[in-house]
C-alpha cells in the first residue's frame, strides 16, 4: 500500500532514472494509494498521461465516470471537448500531459447513475503529492489549471476563480500558470 505522502520522495535510490520509467513507477505506486477515502468507491486510480517531459501540462479536477472505468484521464465526453478545444488553438493532444488534481472518482449514487461530487479540501491536499510528483517529472513550461479545484490544488486556497481566471500567475515549479473557469472540460462531463 502506498501513501500519497510518499509520492514526493525524490531520493529514489536505485530506482528508475529515465523520465518515462519514473512516470511508470509513480503510476504503479499511485495504484495502491490509500491516503484518503476516495479509493474505496472508485474503480481504479486514474493517473495522468502524456509525454514526459512536456511543454504543456493540463490539470482537471478529478476523473469522471468514463475515466474511472477506463483508467485514463479525459476520455469519453470530456476527452472530446478537450480535443476540440486544443484543436482550436492548434495543439494536438499527444503533445500535452493531462491529469487531474485528484486521482480517484468521487461520486454518489442516484438510481443507476454515479453523480460527480467535488472533492473536499482534505482530499485535494491528500492527493497533492501525486500532482507534485507529476510536475517534477513533466517539468512543463505552461501549466493550465481547469477549474477551481485544480487551481486551488496548485495555487492554494486563496485562489478565486472569478477574480484570477485567465490571468498569468507564478508558481515555484512552473514558468507560466493559467487557470480557467472551466468545468469547460469538466471530466465529470455529461453522463
Ligand atoms: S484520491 Fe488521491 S490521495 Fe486519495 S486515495 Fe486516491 S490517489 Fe490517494
Amino acid at each position: 500500500m502506498t501513501d500519497a505522502t510518499d509520492a514526493t520522495d525524490a531520493s529514489n535510490e536505485g530506482g528508475p532514472t529515465r523520465p518515462e520509467e519514473a512516470w511508470r513507477a509513480a503510476t504503479a505506486e499511485a495504484d495502491g494509494c490509500r491516503a484518503c477515502p476516495l479509493w474505496e468507491n472508485a474503480t481504479q486510480t486514474v493517473f495522468g498521461e502524456g509525454p514526459v517531459p512536456a511543454e504543456m501540462m493540463l490539470v482537471g479536477e478529478q476523473p469522471g465516470d468514463r475515466e474511472d472505468v477506463e483508467g485514463q484521464p479525459f476520455v469519453g465526453p470530456a476527452g472530446r471537448v478537450l480535443d476540440e478545444a486544443l484543436g482550436e488553438v492548434g495543439i494536438v493532444r499527444c503533445e500535452v500531459y493531462v491529469t487531474n488534481a485528484v486521482k480517484h472518482f468521487k461520486w454518489k449514487p442516484r438510481g443507476k447513475r454515479r453523480l460527480h461530487q467535488t472533492p473536499d479540501r482534505a482530499e485535494v491536499a491528500a492527493c497533492r503529492p501525486w500532482l507534485e510528483r507529476e510536475l517534477a517529472l513533466v517539468q512543463p513550461r505552461l501549466l493550465v489549471l481547469l477549474g477551481a479545484t485544480a487551481a486551488k490544488a496548485e495555487l492554494g486556497p486563496g485562489f478565486r476563480v472569478t477574480v484570477d481566471r485567465g490571468r498569468p500567475m507564478s508558481s515555484l515549479l512552473v514558468e507560466h500558470v493559467v487557470a480557467n473557469r472551466a468545468p469547460l472540460l469538466d471530466p465529470a462531463g455529461p453522463a
